[in-house]
C-alpha cells in the first residue's frame, strides 16, 4: 500500500478549513454591522445633542440590543442546522441498525464513486464499518463530523462577541473625545476600520478587495450621513 492519504481526507481538511473560514468570515461580518449601526447610531444622536450621557446611553443601547439580536438569530439559525444534523445521524444509525449490508455496499459505492477500484473500496468500507460505522457514513455521506458539530451557543456568543468589538469603536470615539473632536474622530475611525473589515471580508471569501472594500465605506458613510441628516433635522426642530 502507498502512504497516500485517503479519498476522504481532503474533504475532511477542507471542511475543517472550511468550517474556521466560517467562523472567521462571521466574526469579521458581525464586527462590520457592529461599526456600521452604532455609528449611524451614535452619529445620528450627536446630530441632535451634544450631551455625552445621552450619547453614551444611546450607544450602549444599541450596541446591546444589537448583540442580542445578533446573538439570538445566530443561535436559531445554528440550533435547527444542528437539529437536521442530528436528525440524519439518528436515521443513519437506525439504517446501520435495520440494514447493515446495505449500508456497507453504500459506503463501498461512494468510495468507488470517489476514485477507489471496486475491490480497494471493498475493502475501506469494511474496515471502516468494523471500527465505527455511523462515523464513517457520517463523514463520506452526509459531509457531517460527527465529533464537531456546531454548538449553537458558541456560535451565538461568537456573534455576541463580534458585534460588540465592532460597536466599541464608534461608542469610544464618540464619548470619549472633547465635543468638537467626537464627530470627525468617529467619522475617521468609523472608515478606516470599515477598510480593514472590507479588506477581511474579502480576503476570507476570495472576492476583490478594491470592490468589497469600497462597499463597506460607502455604505458605513452613507448611514452616518443619513442619520446626521435626521438627528440634525430633529435637534433643530427641538424634538
Ligand atoms: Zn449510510
Amino acid at each position: 500500500m502507498s502512504d497516500q492519504p485517503p479519498p476522504w481526507h481532503d474533504e475532511a481538511h477542507h471542511d475543517a478549513m472550511g468550517t474556521r473560514l466560517n467562523w472567521l468570515r462571521a466574526a469579521v461580518l458581525g464586527a462590520n454591522d457592529g461599526i456600521v449601526s452604532t455609528a449611524g447610531l451614535v452619529v445620528g444622536v450627536a446630530g441632535a445633542t451634544t450631551d455625552r450621557g445621552t450619547l453614551l446611553t444611546a450607544g450602549l443601547a444599541g450596541l446591546l440590543a444589537g448583540s442580542l439580536s445578533m446573538a439570538a438569530g445566530e443561535y436559531v439559525s445554528v440550533s435547527s442546522q444542528r437539529a437536521s444534523e442530528q436528525a440524519a445521524l439518528a436515521l443513519e444509525r437506525r439504517e446501520l441498525h435495520d440494514q447493515p449490508q446495505a449500508e456497507l455496499a453504500e459506503l463501498a459505492g461512494l468510495l468507488q464513486a470517489r476514485g477507489l477500484s471496486e475491490e480497494v473500496a471493498r475493502e475501506a468500507a469494511e474496515q471502516l464499518t468494523e471500527r465505527d460505522a455511523l462515523r464513517a457514513h457520517a463523514r463520506v455521506e452526509l459531509g457531517i463530523d460527527p465529533d464537531a458539530l456546531t454548538n449553537p451557543w458558541h456560535a451565538a456568543g461568537a456573534s455576541f462577541l463580534a458585534f460588540t468589538v465592532g460597536a466599541l469603536l464608534p461608542l469610544l470615539a464618540m464619548v470619549l473625545p472633547s465635543a468638537g473632536l467626537r464627530l470627525p474622530l468617529t467619522v475617521v475611525s468609523v472608515l478606516a476600520a470599515l477598510v480593514l473589515t472590507g479588506w477581511g471580508s474579502a480576503r476570507l471569501g476570495a472576492a476583490p478587495v478594491g470592490a468589497s472594500v469600497l462597499r463597506m465605506v460607502s455604505v458605513g458613510a452613507l448611514a452616518m450621513a443619513v442619520t446626521y441628516a435626521a438627528g440634525s433635522l430633529l435637534g433643530a426642530a427641538g424634538v
